[in-house]
């Protein structure tokens, strides 16, 4: 069984949307308090204050006289948020993200119920605290009954529900499909195959006319009204883009993991690293790490094998057929190879390496976490791992 969130856009009342508002901004105050409290106890005394020890405060606090509005929001979504501050210190000491950051009203808020706070009846969504139905626009089915339900707020104001629900996803029946993916700047993706995808044209004019718009909000005077209205179309247009960009790389990674039983991909963390600030600041609005993100997620559930290149590997410099290297510079497209003469498209050579980097890697047993030495050497060295040559897969 699986999780998996399904997001509708709702559109409450204005009396439903002040109490939301509300339960939204409790939510934040909550986290942003309990954050203060562990933070000063680990700065003052050096301690660490758990889970129980914030719930215990947060009965205190609601008894306060002056804190008393709390007790007008749902007082699950209020435990939530204590929660979810929790886990995003477990991921801090565990080093899979940064440190806790306080919570700011201008990038919208969310609030958790759980199943003991609100309730489907058919088409209507009740939450606690809420005596009318939410209107939800009910874009698909929900598989199974919600566990939770997560409303949300974005940074241009508009509403969301998103319900967790668990369910049985079947995989896809197997093939022998196997991809490479070279990422760039002139098309997003360049498959192995030779199949290029760009970027939709429409994100290109939204960023100018992000750009002018940003212009104009820097040049209001802060705190006024019409800086705020400016604020609202500069995050109106974020959104637009987002949601540009986010439908693209899903229908892409959708399509991608359909087609094949692995695809095979460049780590681009140590690809930005190697190449200059300016390239990659573009790769990095390209959506990249989302891209990946949603790759590892569908193959995990369709049943298909993502290779992840992890190591810096000349890819785009490498011929595809007999492993010699050329040396040209970043604007040249496409070369011919000294050693076969094979003539190669700069982007499809690169992503015809990475499959082959990415299924000696598979082929070795590593699960896609090729060791150091191993890429580096480049195609001409052999393997020395049994596996590698019985597959009859050609080393690097
Ligand atoms: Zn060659």
């Amino acid at each position: 069984m699986t999780h998996r969130a399904y997001k509708f856009r709702i559109y409450p009342t204005l009396c439903q949307e002040e109490i939301l508002r509300k339960t939204v901004g409790s939510c934040r105050f909550v986290y942003n308090w309990a954050l203060a409290q562990r933070r000063e106890a680990w700065v003052t005394q050096k301690k660490s204050v758990s889970y129980n020890a914030t719930s215990k405060g947060l009965t205190e606090l609601k008894d306060s006289p002056e804190k008393a509005w709390l007790n007008e929001v749902s007082s699950v979504c209020l435990q939530q948020s204590l929660r979810n501050l929790d886990s995003a210190f477990n991921n801090f000491f565990k080093k899979k993200s940064g440190y806790p950051a306080f919570k700011s009203r201008k990038n919208g808020g969310s609030a958790r119920f759980m199943d003991n706070a609100f309730r489907l009846d058919s088409e209507n969504l009740f939450l606690a605290k809420i005596k009318t139905p939410l209107r939800v626009v009910w874009s698909r089915k929900l598989p199974s009954a919600p566990t939770s339900c997560t409303i949300s707020q974005n940074a241009c104001g508009q509403w969301f529900a998103s319900f967790l629900c668990e369910e049985e996803i079947v995989k896809l029946p197997e093939s022998s499909v196997k991809v490479g993916i070279d990422v760039g700047i002139e098309s997003f993706a360049t498959l192995s195959d030779g199949r290029k995808f760009s970027q939709p044209k429409k994100i290109r004019r939204l960023r100018k006319k992000l750009a002018r718009l940003q212009r104009l909000h820097s040049r209001k005077q802060k705190g006024s009204k019409n800086r705020e209205r400016a604020r609202k179309k500069v995050a109106r247009i974020h959104q637009h883009i987002s949601d540009v960009r986010k439908d693209f790389l899903h229908k892409l990674s959708t399509q991608l993991v359909r087609e094949n039983q692995a695809i095979a991909l460049e780590d681009l963390a140590v690809r930005n690293m190697v190449k200059n600030r300016k390239l990659s600041r573009c790769i990095s609005e390209q959506g990249w790490r989302e891209f990946r993100t949603m790759l590892e997620y569908k193959c995990e559930w369709y049943g298909r094998k993502l290779l992840i290149v992890d190591r810096f590997y000349p890819s785009s410099k490498t011929c595809s057929c007999c492993g010699a290297k050329a040396s040209f510079g970043l604007e040249t497209r496409q070369w011919t190879c000294g050693g076969c003469g094979a003539s190669h498209l700069r982007d499809v050579n690169a992503a015809k390496n990475i499959l082959a980097a990415g299924q000696a890697v598979s082929a070795c047993g590593v699960d896609g976490r090729p060791t150091k030495n191993y890429v580096l050497r480049g195609r001409t060295q052999r393997s020395t791992k049994p596996e590698a040559r019985a597959s009859g897969i050609p080393a690097l």
